[in-house]
């Protein structure tokens, strides 16, 4: 079994019901063991350009699990339950219903042109870092060290839900 952090963002729709579906989803899928859901925080859309005052902002949050999942794998299903909850892909970070991206798996480092670990840029977001360091103070960003000084040094705004 590996211990995986999946994080999860919604600003479309009906977030909260998202979440809770997809969490859901993630917990009854075979070879999946949830091990803890963190709290949700709103965040602020983020785009190229930086933040975007104007587009409907995110619920945002974690959940660790135990799976006997290969990577690969665990993103199938990810990239299956988004579209199950009616994501379609438009712009490059545009707004969407449901975003799963899988944020460490044990600390392994992979460069597949279809899944990078650790997710090249949750070293500098709030809104990972937070949720995850509230689910487990002592998590380690592979690479990049402990998270907890990393989520100090992030810049964007997160509200406590
Ligand atoms: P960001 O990656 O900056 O959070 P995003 O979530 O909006 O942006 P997507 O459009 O959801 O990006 O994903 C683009 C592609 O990223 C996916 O098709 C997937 O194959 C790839 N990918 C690479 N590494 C990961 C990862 N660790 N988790 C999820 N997707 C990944
Ligand atoms: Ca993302
Ligand atoms: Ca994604």
């Amino acid at each position: 079994m590996t211990r995986a952090v999946i994080a999860f963002g919604a600003n479309l729709g009906d977030r909260e019901a998202t979440i809770a579906a997809a969490v859901r989803a993630i917990a009854e899928a075979d070879g999946i063991d949830l091990a803890a859901v963190s709290p949700v925080y709103e965040t602020a859309a983020i785009k190229d350009a930086g933040v975007d005052d104007g587009a409907p902002r995110y619920l945002n949050g974690v959940v660790v699990v135990e799976t006997s999942l290969d990577p690969l794998a665990l993103l199938d299903l990810l990239q299956r339950i988004e579209l199950e909850h009616g994501r379609v892909r438009t712009e490059h970070w545009g707004d969407r219903t449901l975003d799963l991206d899988l944020i460490d798996v044990d600390g392994m480092m992979l460069d597949d042109e279809r899944l990078v670990l650790p997710h090249p840029r949750a070293w500098q977001r709030a809104f990972v870092l937070q949720p995850w360091l509230d689910v487990e103070p002592a998590a380690v960003l592979a690479g990049r060290g402990p998270i907890a000084p990393l989520r100090a040094a992030a810049s964007d705004e997160v509200e406590r839900r």
